[in-house]
């Protein structure tokens, strides 16, 4: 039988909500979602002193946070000629500095300093790139990325990939020496810890059902009550209810699914992925892949559609994949199949900032295991007035679509034309 639990709470455990406590008729600060985004702002509001309650409608963590695939490192979905494109010289490089450097080093920090046992490793991570074409633009984008930074990266020929990953089907790739791999669900159900241990109170089981303006202040209410809140931070990604009416229309919640092989063996392993890097690549399709923390199975993430799927269809999925990338890989049974839901904004960069009273981080765009904490801090920063919280993912306009009601109704369309360009890839891969 395959688990639908993610693999990474075998060994972190079920995510579970803290002691049930009553909650208080007012507070500084409502963080709404207890995931990387809500529990490293409560953090950063709690440290300064701000009485702070985090409630999620789940365990704490059980959001995407808790799910996704663990690798870590910001920045690299970013195209630096489209950011300057549409933000300008110094807007572009802002955001691509923001998002590669700074997000990356803010994560690290905040593992090393609050002490996270998340199975942190430098393993670096390898971008395999579908054709010729986009492997000589990503080796121009290089070049032009480091004349304004250090971002650690490298060009890696086509006849050398298989020292990274033994597959024929990229033209080459890239790899970003400075990302690493975690267990995502040790690093948030870290997270609640830090927040709690600084004196946030972090409920679960508590969904926000309406944020209603109070005077001067908002009325966050819950079936357990309402919280008379100065502010209101919406930290809710992949998950942002219709409640939240300004983020609900900007955010799609999309499925991302993944897969665990029961275990190969280290040395099978190896074979495979030889450095143990984390592996992603540029096509439509977008595998992400890696070693299990232990090194001992494969763990493959996949869009095996653009919608919910039943477990069997996405396993299926997921399989062909494996198998596609390695052909060699010979008998194996998958044992854990999950899903969770990666928030995309419009214009796939992440926003933070506040739209009628109530404050926002999220649009992550699939990429948040450093871009959560980062901008959950700025935006707990910007809260507390300290001009630290400045930053270019501030200055960007939070887009909507005519079409973006709430519900993703498109998302099936999106499906078939991404299927379509995947064939399309496929037969004109090579240039
Ligand atoms: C399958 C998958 C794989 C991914 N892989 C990677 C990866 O390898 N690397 C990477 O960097 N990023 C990855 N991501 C993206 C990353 O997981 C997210 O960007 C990040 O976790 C977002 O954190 P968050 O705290 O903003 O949101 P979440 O962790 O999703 O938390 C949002 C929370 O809001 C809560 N909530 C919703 N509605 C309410 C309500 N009404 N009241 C109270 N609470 C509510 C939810 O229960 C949830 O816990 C992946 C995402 C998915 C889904």
């Amino acid at each position: 039988m395959t688990s639908t639990d993610p693999l990474w709470w075998e060994d972190a455990g079920r995510p579970s909500s803290p002691p049930r406590q009553e909650l208080p008729g007012e507070a500084d600060v409502v963080v709404i979602g207890a995931g990387l985004t809500g529990l490293t702002a409560a953090r950063t509001l709690a440290r300064a002193g701000r009485s702070v309650v985090v409630l999620d409608r789940g365990a704490p963590g059980i959001g995407g946070s808790g799910c996704n695939g663990g690798m870590i490192g910001g920045g690299h979905l970013l195209s630096l000629d489209e950011m300057i494109g549409r933000y300008g010289t110094e807007g572009g490089i802002s955001l691509i500095r923001e998002a590669q450097m700074n997000s990356t080093d803010f994560a690290r920090g905040l593992i090393a300093e609050e002490e996270i046992d998340c199975d942190l490793q430098p393993t670096g991570r390898f971008r395999g790139l579908w054709n010729r074409r986009e492997y000589e633009e990503t080796a121009r984008h290089l070049e032009r990325l480091e004349q304004h930074m250090a971002v650690e990266a490298e060009m890696v020929p086509p006849e050398r990939q298989r020292e990274d990953v033994a597959t024929d089907l990229y033209a080459g790739g890239i790899i970003y020496h400075r990302h690493g791999a975690l267990n995502p669900a040790k690093f948030v159900a870290g997270m609640v810890e830090v927040a709690r241990r600084h004196g946030a109170l972090v409920q679960g089981d508590t969904p926000v059902t309406a944020v209603q303006p109070a005077g001067s202040a908002l009325s966050v209410e819950t079936d357990r009550g309402t919280v008379r809140a100065g502010e209101v931070l919406a930290a809710t990604n992949g998950y942002t209810p219709r409640a939240l009416r300004f983020a609900y229309r900007r955010i799609v919640p999309v499925p991302s699914f993944i897969a665990a092989t029961e275990e190969l063996g280290e040395d099978r392993l190896r074979e495979l992925i030889p450095r143990g890097r984390m592996i992603t690549e540029s096509r439509d399709r977008h595998c992400y892949y890696r070693p299990s923390p232990d090194g001992k199975r494969l763990v493959l993430g996949g869009r095996a559609a653009m919608a919910p799927v039943p477990e069997r269809f996405a396993t299926f999925e997921l399989k062909r994949l494996i198998r596609q990338i390695f052909p060699q890989i010979g008998d194996f049974e998958i044992t854990h199949s999950w899903t969770g839901r990666a928030g995309f904004s419009h214009d796939f960069v992440p926003h933070v900032g506040r739209h009628d009273g109530i404050w926002h981080a999220m649009g992550y765009s699939g990429n948040g295991n450093t871009m959560a904490p980062y901008l959950g801090h700025k935006a707990a920063l910007q809260i507390l007035g300290d001009p630290e919280g400045d930053t270019a993912f501030a200055r960007t306009e939070f887009p909507t679509r005519w079409y973006d009601r709430g519900r993703p109704w498109f998302l099936p369309f999106a499906d078939v034309l991404f299927r379509a360009k995947d064939v399309r890839s496929r037969l004109f891969r090579r240039r």
